[in-house]
């Protein structure tokens, strides 16, 4: 039987993960790579709390994309912002706690104070 060294538990009892998603801010934001890729990343997944890599392949499932999870990051292929947020919120995570970042919003600040 396997024991949570997080709360002392059996790990069927254990209720780490739940509570986790609950409390954690998980950011959701695009990149452009090389050659004009863009890249959905998902950051702030405690690697302890959560199985990444478990998360990382119901997000490519459900975004039928390709992805990798590294350093506690998720890439996901393409632009997925609003699809990850729909998945993480079927999996538990608090909607509240995920933010999307929309990369041109700094941009168009700055731009409207003119
Ligand atoms: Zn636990």
């Amino acid at each position: 039987m396997k024991i949570c060294d997080v709360c002392g538990l059996p790990e069927e009892l254990c209720v780490c993960e739940e509570i986790a998603k609950e409390v954690q801010t998980v950011k959701v934001f695009t990149v452009r790579r090389r050659f004009g890729k863009l890249m959905t990343i998902v950051e702030g997944i405690d690697e302890h709390d959560v199985d990444i890599k478990d998360l990382t392949k119901e997000l490519k499932n459900r975004c039928a994309c390709g992805g990798t999870a590294k350093k506690g990051q998720i890439e996901l292929q393409g632009d997925h912002k609003k699809k990850v947020k729909d998945v993480l919120a079927d999996l538990g995570f608090s909607s509240d706690t995920i933010e999307i970042r929309e990369p041109n919003k700094k941009f168009n600040k700055r731009k409207s104070r003119k």
